[in-house]
């Protein structure tokens, strides 16, 4: 029996040690299992040399004694088989008690497989002329065989079962490295004098430490400190163990260093960073180019360390001048009332955007209102994605009568989600996240494209149809390419743009407003033609209307119902209808529910009418019955 292919093994498992050992590391669950998983097999590879050495010296030493070290070396494989199964139950099992209580059971298997490693017994396999042991064979090595057996089928077995609660990557990297042990063992099952086993076991290792432990994938490469990935993985474990921790997050938005010299900015930034991995008791995490979480692992002193930091940025970070840096401070006292990984990163992101305290005030409280809204918008977002991801996106159209036609001849494309029990979601529910998550963009562009799928379908001149009018949102309004990308959408359904007819609204800001102009321009160069939605809201100015290039101004539902509660607006109404008459535009006057409603409207000469007392938005086939009997009735 040779040793020099373990020996080989030993060395890179060393060199892997000290690579591992010399990097600034989180102290993680699985990081701990990582630990296990290596020195178990360092033991491992140890116990095959010694073992052979023994064997080789068993005349001298005692054969007692070579057998029971060279079934020790049985038992160090017993231990990686069941390291693995820890590492990869790290992973499935985020409840620590859970893991525990799974553990038991294979130590429990664990200690009856080494008795009875030690109470059967083991023989040795001779070279042709009987003075060298081959290897060794019999009743202990099936033991030991057999409960690694059992151990590495369960592996496979929860990987294949728990595949969704695992990370992807590990159950890569402990895919390759148990194919390298098994495939190792068959090899030299085959040729029994080419001892491989140990040495694949510690190539296997260097698998898992480069594809999934190295140390330095949890490191900001600039500032040294633990990037968002680590602060993801620590966060999950303190939820997993529900335990409580404050934490602290700087923000250094641009205004934060105005204070300081241009020149001086980069130094003091790092001088900064300097101070912040200095600080005890916490751990601190870059999670954004201008973002720091600093989580305190002493409650106790938590609250006492934060007045010592703030204190430290109300002073000079140079000696000659005062550049002090101002940053936003938001404080989390009892981060486990978020209950989990991923809200904690987007309750940040939630506060820098909503809270307009966050502009305002220099250190935010986050407390149980803030999260609970944040769980709110979190999960509307979700129903969005969800809904774009699995085409549960609709739209639902409302049909607008034209008086002077007498007949309905455009309508307008409503969006709704249907979620995942079937149920309905209306627009109310979701367009306002959609909007301050961005997520309108993609929301509005699947509108858009399934309107358009629909007129190619069902062509609108067909039902005496002139256009679709399809709602725009102010944050699609200021997307330079929006026009581009709505007309790619008309070409590639083949829609003449006489059939689209997009709703603006006047919340657009001055800013917005620059690019949206551009937008309409090219649009309506195309043929496209714009409506003014929302007339009569907030604060309606009849300006906008001469600045914009409409064609139509929508009424909104409230203001045609104020026209029949009160007795002032009647004026302001029939004001507006002259003046936008006046400018020659057309006027659609909403939420007309009753007959009277729309008696009303029609003497006041508005020329479109939508609302209930046509009809309600319906899904699209309704839609179309409701049009082909609108022909039929209006053929009679
Ligand atoms: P909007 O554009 O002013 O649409 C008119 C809303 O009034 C629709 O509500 C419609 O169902 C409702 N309505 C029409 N007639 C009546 C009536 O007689 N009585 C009553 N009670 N309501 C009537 P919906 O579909 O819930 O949409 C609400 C708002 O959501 C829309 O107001 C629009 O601002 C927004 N929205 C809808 N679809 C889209 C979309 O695709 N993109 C964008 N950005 N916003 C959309
Ligand atoms: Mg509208
Ligand atoms: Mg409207």
């Amino acid at each position: 029996m040779h040793i020099q292919i373990q020996c080989c093994g030993i060395v890179l498992l060393l060199v892997l040690f000290y690579f591992y050992v010399r990097q600034k590391r989180i102290s993680l669950y699985t990081q701990k299992a990582f630990w296990g998983v290596f020195w178990a097999t360092f033991v491992c590879v140890v116990f095959d040399v010694v073992s052979i050495i023994v064997i080789q010296h068993r005349y001298e030493l005692s054969e007692p004694f070579a057998k029971f070290v060279a079934k020790t070396y049985l038992i160090t494989l017993l231990t990686v088989a069941i390291s693995a199964l820890s590492y990869i139950c790290v992973d499935i099992y985020t409840n620590v008690d859970v893991y525990k209580k799974e553990m038991k059971k294979y130590w429990a298997l664990m200690i009856l497989g080494a008795i009875g490693t030690y109470a059967v017994p083991l023989h040795y396999n001779y070279s042709a002329d009987g003075t060298e042991v081959l290897y060794t064979f019999g009743p202990s090595v099936y033991v030991t065989y057999g409960v690694s057996l059992i151990f590495f089928v369960r592996v496979f077995y929860l990987m294949y079962k728990e595949k969704a609660r695992m990370n992807p990557r590990r159950r890569e990297a402990v895919c390759i490295w148990l194919a390298m042990w098994i495939g190792a063992s068959q090899i030299q099952f085959m040729y029994t004098n080419l001892l491989i086993v140990g040495y694949a076991g510690a190539m296997g290792i260097m698998v898992l430490y480069l594809k999934l432990e190295n140390p330095a994938t949890n490191l900001d490469r600039k500032t040294g400190l633990f990037n968002s990935n680590a602060l993801y993985q620590y966060a999950k474990e303190l939820y997993a163990k529900e335990k409580d921790f404050p934490l602290l997050v700087i923000i250094f938005t641009n205004n934060a260093y105005k204070n300081v010299r241009l020149d001086k900015r980069a130094a003091i930034k790092m001088q900064i960073i300097e101070y912040l991995i200095k600080i005890p008791d916490v751990v601190t995490f870059k999670n954004a180019e201008d973002e720091y979480f600093v989580a305190f692992t002493d409650v106790e002193k938590a609250e006492e360390r934060i007045g010592k930091i703030r204190e430290r940025f109300q002073n000079s970070w140079d000696e000659d001048e005062e550049s002090i840096v101002l940053p936003h401070w938001l404080y989390l006292p009892h981060a486990n009332i978020v209950g989990k990984a991923e809200h904690l990163l987007y309750l940040v992101r939630y506060v820098r955007r909503e809270e307009k305290e966050f502009s305002e005030k220099v250190f935010f409280n986050i407390g149980h209102e803030t999260v609970d809204e944040m769980r709110r918008e979190h999960e509307v977002e979700r129903l969005i994605l969800e809904a774009l991801e699995q085409d549960r996106v609709e739209v639902f159209y409302q049909p607008i009568f034209s008086t002077a036609e007498q007949r309905i001849t455009s309508a307008e494309a409503l969006v709704r989600i249907r979620d995942s029990e079937g149920k309905i979601v209306p627009p109310g529910m979701f367009i306002e996240v959609a909007e301050e998550t961005g997520l309108i963009m993609k929301l509005g562009g699947a509108v858009f494209e399934k309107v358009c799928r629909f007129i190619k379908k069902h062509p609108l001149e067909c039902y005496g149809m002139q256009y679709i009018e399809v709602n725009l949102s102010v944050i699609q309004c200021g997307y330079e390419h929006l026009a581009q990308d709505y007309i790619r959408i008309m070409e590639k359904y083949g829609i003449a743009s006489k059939n689209i007819n997009l709703e603006i609204t006047e919340s657009a800001s001055t800013n917005a407003k620059m690019t949206l102009m551009k937008n309409m321009e090219e649009l309506m160069k195309y043929g496209v033609k714009f409506s003014l939605d929302d007339f009569g809201t907030g604060q309606s100015n009849l300006n906008y209307i001469v600045d914009m290039p409409v064609d139509i101004v929508k009424f909104d539902r409230t203001m045609t119902n104020s026209y029949f509660e009160n007795g002032k607006a009647k004026y302001v109404m029939e004001a507006a209808i002259h003046m936008i008459h006046g400018m020659n535009l057309e006027i659609v006057s909403e939420g007309i529910e009753t007959a009277e409603q729309y008696q009303t409207m029609k003497d006041l000469g508005i020329s479109h009418i939508q609302g209930y007392y046509f009809s309600k938005p319906l899904p699209e086939d309704e839609f179309i019955a409701f049009l082909e009997n609108n022909r039929v009735e209006t053929n009679m």
